[in-house]
């Protein structure tokens, strides 16, 4: 019922200032609609089965955090659970729900709306929830992360995780990731060398369009600068504070639609089946993680 209100919602083509006439084009086809094994639906008579079926856990990690005007406070929740929902459909993974409560960064913590829980709090949490996924029986757990907030907390997480279990393996890996830099500058996106594209910005936006192009208000937001790639080239991690006068996103959101986020997501969808396909298959190479 929950998915026929959603799919109702995608279809609906309401109208949507500055997105109009993009709801439609924004659903999902129905062939590529897929339904994937949900942890919170199993029954408990069917829990061994269930874990002992599916190839790995997957647990998806999004915010609630405050995107600028134009964009809904569960952007990342909502991108990166639609994204985690068609991986565990085409791997065989057991879908977690999404960690939407996690620890956002100075830079957008002070805005109204952003919902932050200490990284110190965070990882402590996180690696709970990890243990009671080792405890269940899983050996292959997959963070797909879709917030930068996540980044030091989870992988802080999975250390310690690791370090109490035996023979188990996590990955973790943030869903902008597998967007090419120059196809995402193709598409009139920005991209820095760190991995950025802007919080809240065209690609972000787009990315949310594709799946909920109903939340999305491009009338509230005008364009801004880009942020600069201060290194034109090589990773670095930069962390800010909180700056006045920043009004919570980057670069040209004119840019965004829900054509172009359908495109990103796919790309990125793609790039995931791909890796967990080849942890998965090379599993059994010592030596090899
Ligand atoms: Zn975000």
């Amino acid at each position: 019922m929950a998915q026929m209100n959603r799919r109702e919602l995608l279809f609906a083509g309401l109208a949507l200032p500055g997105m109009a006439g993009l709801a439609q084009s924004a659903a999902l086809s129905d062939d590529r609609a897929a339904t994937p094994k949900r942890f919170e639906e199993a029954a408990g008579f069917e829990v061994a089965d269930v874990v002992s079926s599916c190839r790995l856990a997957l647990l998806p990690l999004g915010s609630l955090e405050f995107h600028g005007p134009h964009n809904p406070l569960g952007s990342d929740s909502i991108i990166i659970s639609g994204i985690a929902e068609r991986v565990a459909a085409r791997t065989g993974g057991l879908l977690f729900p999404t960690i939407r409560f996690t620890q956002c960064p100075a830079h957008t913590a002070h805005f109204r709306g952003t919902m932050s829980i200490r990284p110190e709090v965070m990882t402590m949490y996180f690696a709970d929830v990890l243990r009671n996924v080792v405890r269940l029986g899983f050996r292959k757990i997959f963070i797909l992360n879709g917030h930068d907030g996540n980044i030091g907390p989870g992988r802080g997480a999975i250390a310690q995780v690791a370090d109490e279990t035996q023979d188990a393996a996590l990955l973790f890996v943030s869903w902008w990731e597998f967007l090419p830099g120059e196809m995402m500058k193709g598409l009139g996106m920005f991209h820095q060398a760190n991995g950025g594209h802007g919080h809240g910005g065209p690609l972000e936006t787009s990315a949310v369009a594709a799946f909920r192009p109903d939340l999305i208000h491009l009338d509230r937001a005008k364009d801004l600068p880009e942020p600069p790639d201060l290194s034109g080239g090589s990773p670095y991690f930069l962390q800010k504070s909180v700056a006045a006068g920043w009004p919570g996103y980057s670069g040209n959101v004119s840019e965004a639609s829900a054509e172009k986020g359908k495109k990103i997501v796919q790309m990125s969808e793609d790039g995931i089946v791909r890796l967990v396909e080849n942890w998965l298959k090379h599993d059994e190479v010592p030596g090899s993680w």
